[in-house]
């Protein structure tokens, strides 16, 4: 599988991943329809979710488990729905953000870049 990843909601610039260390630090959100299913925050690996949800079989797992797996999180995304697919912020984007535009669940623009580049300090 190749590496993906998201433009910020907040900043508009992407989230950089790195699946060894762990890339800038995000908030994920899984949302289905308009209906939030699911998020997760830590630093974000290149594949769609983050070094510490992978260590326990969490956001976007590859073994079908629960509402967020692989699958479910893909068939959000394949739906040409705006209102379905991942929410993504930078976790500094997110907390300086207003309640409005958190609870905005108009899902991300896809990374062109992968979430390829140099992880950010301010973004740690
Ligand atoms: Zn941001």
């Amino acid at each position: 599988m190749g590496c993906f990843g998201y433009v910020c909601k907040g900043c508009n610039t992407s989230i950089r991943g790195n699946c060894f260390k762990g890339g800038e630090s995000a908030v994920l959100i899984h949302v289905r329809e308009g209906k939030e299913i699911g998020r997760c925050e830590g630093h974000y690996n290149e594949y769609g979710t983050t070094i510490e949800e992978n260590k326990i079989v969490g956001f976007r797992n590859d073994n079908g488990i629960g509402a967020n797996s692989h699958e479910e999180l893909c068939k959000s995304e394949f739906s040409c729905d705006s209102n379905s697919g991942i929410v993504a912020w930078h976790s500094a984007c997110y907390k300086k953000a207003t309640t409005e535009e958190q609870n905005n669940l108009a899902s991300s623009e896809q990374d062109i870049d992968q979430s390829w580049g140099e992880v950010r300090k301010k973004f740690k």
